[in-house]
């Protein structure tokens, strides 16, 4: 890792096979292969690549064409990487259910998320995806039913895991499945080229569509002609959507799995946090349930037996779900008790202060010259921009006081005084030095309207609440709109209005 790459693309595999040194059971050796190290942090950074480099060099993509994906999010996160850089538009068809931390970081990389109801399923947003591309001539990935999801694993994730057992005892591997590529790729090469290894298969223990037994219908093109009757909704995110997809029932065809093992919901989130907290291995609720998977096996296979298992994402994509629930924000009895166990810096010893402190001017006198002074008068009674705010550019109140103003949708004069423009010579300590001196006032923001000095943040927002900034504002003929029902208090960051 220590080269030059042509492209972030040429970063994906190769991902690192990490011994478990601490919560293997005695005598037996279980290693996991951490996909939280692709560009994105999942193993579908694998399965994106391959699927949009087929299709390009097949010809079913067309520079500039649209890529369309049903996807509970690794695929599309994974997806927006590839068509960022490859300059492809992404829409990604999501179930609302599945965690916002995805949503938003397919947005970030420019994707569009198209999201389902979650009544729906995997499958509705599956179908919704189809019309989608059907409609508008869209590139859909197809990543259940396509032959270069697995491919792509047979080329990279299978012999990443053959060269790092090569010359040594592998007795299992582990994996569950999503769309199955992960499985049948690497499934039929281990069968090849290391038939010795047994081949266990996870699925969530409330929802066994393979321990079912029953088989999915599917149309001729492979996806699904209906939900799976033995799915219910269960805790891993990107495990058995409600329907056997077609890479996984080419698996159970081609008999190449050997086991099958329910996995509980809870299991996997104690699997996960013992990875994060014993092993410092951070992965998603999958990668927990997996795990889970390989202790199974372990706990049952002679000792000097080796187990590996792929560990399919980074954890980070879990914030918002069970897996963070014992992660809270604000601090646990524990850590109270350690804060108090010394003198400063606590919360119960500082004096209680409601008020809202604005950011306090530097204290060091700067000169008020004639200059500034003219600066601040012609600034103000400008007619052209009647509503003027002198900020610094990062400062917390100033930020929301421009949400305010965002979410009544109005133009107005920021003056960041702090700004790197106004560092020159110091014209910044000389407007905050003038502006002080005429209104007495030693904190920023300082705002006013029309004219009006109305004060700083918290004045602003006690002038709303009192009805006078909208008097201010209809004074200097400034519209605004979303006034009702609104408590601009709402605009500060928690830490500055505690709840
Ligand atoms: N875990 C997570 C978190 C996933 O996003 C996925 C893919 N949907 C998988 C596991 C399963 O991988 P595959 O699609 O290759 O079966």
């Amino acid at each position: 890792m220590t080269q030059k790459y042509a492209s972030i693309l040429d970063t994906i595999g190769r991902t690192p096979v990490v011994r478990i040194n601490h919560i293997a059971p005695a005598g037996i050796e279980l290693y996991v292969k951490v996909e939280a190290f692709n560009p994105m942090g999942s193993v579908k950074d694998r399965l994106a690549l391959g699927v949009i480099e087929h299709a390009e060099r097949t010809g079913a993509l067309q520079p500039g064409q649209t890529v369309i994906e049903a996807t509970s999010g690794n695929t599309g996160i994974g997806l927006a990487m590839v068509c960022a850089t490859k300059g492809y538009p992404l829409v990604v068809t999501m179930a609302e259910n599945f965690s916002v931390e995805r949503r938003r970081l397919m947005r970030f990389l420019g994707a569009k998320v198209v999201l389902t109801p979650a009544a729906e399923m995997g499958s509705g947003m599956l179908a919704k995806a189809i019309e989608l591309a059907e409609t508008h001539g869209w590139f859909l990935c197809h990543q259940f039913e396509n032959e270069a999801n697995a491919d792509m694993h047979s080329r990279t994730t299978a012999p990443e895991i053959v060269e790092a057992c090569a010359g040594e005892r592998l007795d299992c591997w582990v994996t569950g499945y999503g769309t199955g590529g992960t499985l049948k790729g690497v499934s039929r090469v281990l069968k090849k080229e290391r038939p010795e290894v047994t081949i266990a298969v996870c699925e969530p223990d409330n929802s066994p569509l393979l321990g079912s037994g029953q088989g999915q219908r599917r149309h001729a093109d492979g996806t699904p002609a209906e939900s799976h009757t033995a799915f219910r909704p269960h805790l891993m995110q990107g495990w058995t959507p409600d329907f056997i997809p077609k890479l996984v029932g080419d698996v159970i065809d081609g008999a190449l799995f050997d086991q099958l093992l329910p996995i509980k919901g809870a299991d996997a989130l104690q699997c996960s946090r013992d990875l994060a907290t014993r092993e410092g291995i951070f992965t998603g609720i999958s990668g927990g349930a997996t795990f889970a998977g390989a202790l199974q096996v372990a706990h049952e296979s002679p000792p000097g037996s080796v187990i590996l298992c792929v560990v399919p994402d980074t954890g980070e994509r879990y914030l918002s779900t069970p897996l963070f629930e014992d992660a809270p924000t604000d601090m646990t009895d524990e850590e109270i008790t350690i804060s108090q166990s010394t003198p400063r810096f606590r919360f119960d010893e500082s004096p209680a202060d409601d008020d809202v402190a604005e950011v306090a001017a530097d204290e060091e006198a700067v000169a008020v010259t004639p200059e500034a002074e003219a600066f601040v008068a012609e600034s103000i009674a400008d007619r052209e921009r009647p509503v003027v705010m002198f900020a610094l550019e990062w400062c917390e109140f100033c930020w929301s006081v421009r949400k305010l103003f965002a979410h009544f949708g109005i133009d107005y004069n920021s003056i960041d005084i702090d700004s790197a423009a106004y560092q020159e010579n110091d014209w910044g300590g000389q407007v905050r030095a003038a502006l002080i001196a005429r209104t007495g006032m030693p904190t920023i923001p300082q705002i006013f309207i029309g004219g009006q000095f109305i004060g700083g943040a918290s004045e602003t927002f006690d002038a709303f609440k009192a009805g006078e900034l909208q008097q201010a504002f209809s004074k200097a003929g400034v519209g605004i709109s979303g006034a009702e029902g609104l408590d601009p208090y709402d605009f500060l960051p928690t830490w500055l209005h505690p709840r």
